[in-house]
């Protein structure tokens, strides 16, 4: 088992890797504050893993309300977030009943906020159970939930007390949902770890079949990157934009296409090729090193191409992205493989190349 800290000071909190961690009652136990806990699920997750999660807390003596929402994006909103809260009231759940998210990201997020909200703040342990939320939204403390505005466009920092990245669970993962966590671990080598983009050039196909030892180190190195970023700069006034590589190109494809066509890392997979282009144009990566992180994408079965849309959508899309600032777009380019850089000098006409290579 691997174990990660996230150092942030009073909010210090540990992140545990590994097989079999979902029946490991005694880690959660500890951070308890009254034996009995709310469990936020979705019916997927539930019909795989609830019964057992459920079943293994209360053999400890620990009393558990279930709250299973509807699967899907689609319901990361107000309305299902109610869900949550009716129920926790209808079940008088105190300030000390812990909430505890056994799901994807969607579940993580909702659920984080629901306890940053309730009764002005209640405990929090995540559990999450995909590669994406495993690697990347369980870590960092950003929880929220979507407006018909915008993406995740009301939520609260809000650190967990704990979280279990359980390599098992991703056995039951769908192939397309695991191929698209990738990209987020393939993106803390390209930023910050030229030896780790290495070690994945060398095992990406252990990580695919699900190794049990090669997740946990993949797992474990990526929470550690972020772990690190966040601690630097929890409130993302300036590194923590860094973990941004290709998600301005990505946002544009996942809206542009209606969100849902793309998975999140698929678009980031081909917004990444297009920053790693324009990288290129401005004299940092050179034509090899571009290849190179071409050939590790496809491996992982992921598009390294973006979807045929007009280049004047792409940048007009790009634009509302949040990281605009006094007009001028801010990328994250790649001053060569393993290093990142904050970059708004490149033209529009620079940019829309990039998009159309
Ligand atoms: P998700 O939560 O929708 O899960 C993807 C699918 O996999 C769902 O259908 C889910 O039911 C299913 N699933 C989950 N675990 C499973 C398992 N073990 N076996 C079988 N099926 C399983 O999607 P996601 O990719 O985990 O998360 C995406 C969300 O995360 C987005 O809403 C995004 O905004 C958010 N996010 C948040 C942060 C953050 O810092 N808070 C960072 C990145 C992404
Ligand atoms: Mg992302």
């Amino acid at each position: 088992m691997e174990c990660v800290s996230v150092e942030l000071a009073s909010r210090a909190y540990p992140i545990h890797i590994g097989p079999g961690l979902l029946d490991r009652v005694d880690l959660i136990r500890p951070y308890l504050k009254q034996a009995r806990v709310a469990v936020v699920c979705n019916t997927t997750v539930a019909a795989l893993y609830l019964g057992r999660f459920a079943a293994s807390l209360r053999a400890a003596g620990i009393a558990v309300v279930e709250i299973v929402l509807p699967d899907g994006e689609a319901y990361k909103n107000w309305e299902t977030l109610n869900l949550v809260f009716d129920t926790l009231l209808r079940e008088r759940c105190e300030r000390s009943t812990t909430l505890i998210a056994l799901g994807g990201g969607v579940i993580g997020d909702m659920t984080g906020f629901a306890a940053a909200c309730y009764q002005r703040g209640t405990p929090f342990i995540q559990i999450p159970t995909t590669l994406l939320s495993q690697v990347d939204s369980s870590v960092g403390g950003k929880t929220a939930i979507n407006h018909p505005a915008g993406k995740n466009m009301i939520g609260a920092f809000y650190q967990p007390r704990l979280v279990l990245a359980d390599t098992d669970v991703l056995k039951s993962l769908p192939d397309r949902e695991l191929r698209s966590g990738l990209v987020e671990v393939i993106k803390y080598g390209l930023i910050r770890d030229l030896a780790f983009f290495e070690w994945l050039e060398e095992n990406v196909e252990r990580v695919l079949a699900r190794d049990t030892a090669a997740l946990e180190y993949a797992i474990g190195l990526s929470c550690r990157h972020k772990a690190e970023v966040v601690a630097a700069d929890e409130h993302e006034h300036g590194e923590r934009a860094l973990l941004n590589l290709g998600h301005t190109f990505g946002h544009a494809i996942e809206t542009g296409m209606g969100y849902g066509e793309w998975l999140h890392g698929e678009a980031v997979a081909a917004g990444t090729m297009m920053a790693a282009e324009l990288s290129r144009m401005r004299g940092w990566l050179g034509v090899d090193e571009v290849a190179r992180i071409e050939r590790l994408f496809v491996r992982a079965g992921v598009p390294v191409k973006g979807p045929a849309m007009a280049t004047g959508k792409y940048v007009e899309l790009m634009r509302h992205d949040k990281k605009v600032q006094d007009g001028r777009l801010r990328l994250i380019l790649l001053r060569r493989i393993g290093e990142a850089v904050i970059d708004d000098a490149s033209s529009v006409v620079q940019i829309a190349e990039a998009i159309d290579i």
